[in-house]
């Protein structure tokens, strides 16, 4: 079907014998292009290859709570996508090496890992963050932190931003900077993390073993934020631990794909609190920055790509420094398995599942109100919680097409239509799924296409 499903035709049996960490850069970035803004990027940068044979991939994480997770989320997944890239039939088998404890540490002097919580990316340092105009701020402020954490004006700092713009490694530069400097006691816990501990501490009734551990925290790095459970007890609890630690002067570091008064299943007292703080916004990278970081992880992986392909991709992946990465790492692996030398044409064919992908010029908007006015119906209304199928199918219509036709994410086509995440990729996959069996449905969705199409192409 589209170009993305090509990826591992590229390498074709050539795959296999590529290095365990390229082969998992691959399926990483590939797997996580297939679903920006959700959190899988963040499971799934947990799995720490071990071994990536033609039929097993054996990975370890630090906790059996991660563990778990990752199975129950996204077994299957990785098994599909790993057989579409090796050929075979692929079992993933997931180890628990934990993480060393406090007195452990202490007696073979290993580096410090955060005494609970998701562990930290060890590249994602501040000398690994390239700086340019559209991330100076907030790379100056999480400097700022590292160095003295829990002060006052800087507390807590909230760095906001779309997807793949390096909040995520921002964050971690963080905590890794004050686990090697400092005797503080950090943690990364991103929001969904946080909810699911609380929710495990409920049901098996360990209530107070949660408060005291959270409250023995120094540094608290909140990842993505948005996807706290909108559920009044979920957030009425992270208000407390917030507060516990806030009054003492412990630092606490937030991340969030959005601005603060977007947050708006947070509780309306954290989002106040949060503006006590330093708020940091990161913008997209300008071709100077996404120039110099490709240049930079070429350095670092020793690849000799020539700069007139590194300026094609900086030039055409605008949006998502993910994204600059993984068609980087592609090219990076393709010439190491074979002997030719690459150019750019070859580049264009191999990228064209990065490049080629939709045609950017349609917007949500536009989206929006063709459906709204072939239906004949008010934005209002097709934004609205009336369930009949008068609405409820334009509605869903409008989720496909703008996942479809729009370079949009799902969290800001969510936003747009004032939906949950969740909500715009099952009615997606409804639509897709009703499509294969109903010829006048997909006759409608051409024909609304059409209408957001340009008439003459280019
Ligand atoms: P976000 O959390 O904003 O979605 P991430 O922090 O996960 O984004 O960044 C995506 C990828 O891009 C990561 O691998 C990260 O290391 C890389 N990255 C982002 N910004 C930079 C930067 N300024 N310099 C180097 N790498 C970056
Ligand atoms: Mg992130």
């Amino acid at each position: 079907m589209g170009a993305k499903n090509q990826l591992n035709l590229d390498f074709g049996d050539k795959f296999n014998i590529l290095p365990d960490k390229e082969k998992w850069e691959i399926i990483s970035h590939y797997l996580i292009s297939q679903d920006p803004g959700s959190s899988r990027d963040l499971w799934l940068s947990q799995l720490r290859p071990v071994s990536l044979g033609t039929d097993k991939f054996i990975f370890t994480v630090s906790a059996s709570f991660t563990k778990e997770w990752i199975e129950k989320h996204y077994l299957d997944l990785l098994e599909k996508t790993a057989e579409r890239f090796t050929g075979h039939p692929v079992k993933v088998e997931i180890n628990v090496v934990p993480t060393n404890n406090l007195r452990e540490r202490k007696r073979i002097k290993k580096k410090r890992k955060p005494a609970f919580g998701l562990s930290l990316n060890e590249n994602y340092t501040f000398d690994n963050f390239v700086v340019g105009q559209s991330n100076r701020l907030a790379y100056a402020a999480a400097k700022d932190v590292a160095e003295k954490p829990g002060r006052k004006n800087y507390n807590p700092l909230f760095i906001h931003g779309g997807v793949g713009l390096g909040k995520t490694h921002l964050l971690q530069a963080v905590g890794n900077a004050l686990l090697a400097n400092s005797e503080m006691e950090v943690v990364y816990v991103p929001a969904e993390y946080f909810t699911f501990d609380y929710v495990e501490a409920l049901k098996s009734g360990q209530m107070s073993l949660f408060r005291s551990r959270y409250r023995n925290i120094d540094v608290w790095l909140v990842d993505d934020i948005q996807f706290i459970a909108d559920k009044e007890r979920t957030t009425e609890e992270f208000f407390h631990t917030f507060n516990a630690l806030y009054e003492t002067g412990k630092q606490i570091i937030i991340c969030s794909d959005r601005p603060p008064e977007d947050l708006d299943t947070l509780h309306r007292r954290i989002v106040s609190r949060l503006k006590n703080g330093p708020i940091m916004g990161i913008s997209p990278p300008d071709l100077e920055l996404r120039l110099a970081i490709l240049q930079k992880k070429a350095e670092q992986e020793k690849a000799n790509i020539p700069p007139e392909i590194l300026l094609y991709i900086a030039r055409e992946i605008k949006s998502n420094i993910r994204d600059l990465e993984g068609a980087l790492a592609k090219l990076i692996a393709w010439s190491s398995i074979n002997d030719a030398q690459l150019t750019l044409p070859l580049a264009e064919e191999l990228l064209v599942d990065y490049i080629a992908r939709k045609p950017k010029a349609i917007t949500i908007d536009e989206v929006i109100n063709t459906v709204c006015k072939y239906f004949n119906i008010t934005q209002r209304t097709l934004k609205g919680k009336r369930k009949d199928r008068k609405v409820s199918l334009p509605r869903q219509i409008c989720m496909y097409l703008c996942r479809e036709l729009t370079s949009a994410s799902v969290t800001d086509i969510a936003r747009a239509l004032g939906k949950t995440h969740p909500a715009v990729i099952s009615n997606y996959n409804k639509i897709k799924e009703e499509m294969a069996r109903d010829q006048e449905l997909t006759k409608l969705i051409q024909k609304i296409t059409s209408m957001l199409l340009p008439s003459s192409s280019e």
